[in-house]
C-alpha cells in the first residue's frame, strides 16, 4: 500500500530542488508523476522555483478550497503525487493525501515547512505529522554553521516577530536559524514572554 510521506525543514534546505529533481526521476523514465502545489503561494505563480534557478511548471495549482479528487479523476492513472510548500494545505487536503495513498494506491510525497517565523506549525503541516507514515527533517543551515530548525522573518533587513502567518510577496525574507541564534536575534529582543522568562534565568546564575 501506498504511502504519505512528509520531508519537512526550515527555509533554504533544498526543498524545491528536491521536488523538480523527483518529478524528473519518474517524468524521464515515462512514469506520471505530477507536481502539485497549494495557490497561497504566489512565488512563481504557475511554477515551482528553487533558490539555484532550476523551475517547472506545477500540475496542480490547489486553492485552499479545491478537492484534490477532481484533479485525480482528470488526471488517471498517476505514478506518483509531489506537493511542494505542503505547509500551505489545509487540514482536509491533508485528509484527502491520506486517502488517495491508501485506497488508490498512489505515493504522495509532501516537501514542506515546520513552522512560521514564531515557530507555530503550519496548518498543513501539522496535519501531515499526523498523517504521514514517514517523516524526515532535511536540513538546512544556519548562519553559525549549526543546523537549523527556525525560520526567521525579516522585514527591511531587520528580524520582527509580529505580523500575520503569511505575508507572502511582501517585502520581506526569511534566514533558517539554530535554536540559539533564534532565541538571541529573535526571542529575546522581540518576545515580551521570553524577556520575563530571560530575567528568571539570569536570576538562577
Ligand atoms: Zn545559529
Amino acid at each position: 500500500m501506498a504511502k504519505l510521506y512528509f520531508n519537512y525543514s526550515a527555509m533554504s534546505a533544498g526543498k524545491t530542488i528536491d521536488v523538480i529533481t523527483t518529478a524528473y526521476k519518474y517524468n524521464s523514465k515515462g512514469m506520471k508523476a505530477l507536481v502539485m502545489k497549494p495557490s497561497i503561494d504566489t512565488k512563481g505563480a504557475k511554477s515551482v522555483v528553487s533558490r539555484i534557478g532550476l523551475e517547472r511548471e506545477v500540475d496542480i495549482l490547489l486553492k485552499p478550497e479545491e478537492s484534490l479528487f477532481d484533479y485525480i479523476k482528470k488526471y488517471g492513472e498517476i505514478t506518483c503525487l509531489i506537493v511542494d510548500e505542503a505547509q500551505f494545505l489545509t487540514e482536509k487536503q491533508v485528509c484527502e493525501l491520506f486517502v488517495i495513498a491508501k485506497k488508490l494506491d498512489i505515493p504522495i510525497i509532501c516537501f514542506g515547512l515546520k513552522g512560521d517565523f514564531q515557530s507555530n506549525l503550519f496548518q498543513g503541516s501539522e496535519a501531515l505529522f499526523r498523517f504521514a507514515d514517514t517523516v524526515e527533517e532535511m536540513v538546512s543551515i544556519c548562519s553559525c554553521g549549526k543546523k537549523a530548525r527556525f525560520n526567521a522573518r525579516k522585514v527591511n533587513g531587520e528580524y520582527v516577530f509580529e505580523g500575520k502567518q503569511v505575508e507572502i510577496g511582501a517585502d520581506d525574507s526569511y534566514d533558517p536559524l539554530c535554536g540559539k541564534c533564534y532565541l538571541e536575534k529573535v526571542l529575546l529582543p522581540y518576545s515580551v514572554d521570553f524577556q520575563k522568562i530571560y530575567k528568571k534565568v539570569r536570576g538562577l546564575n
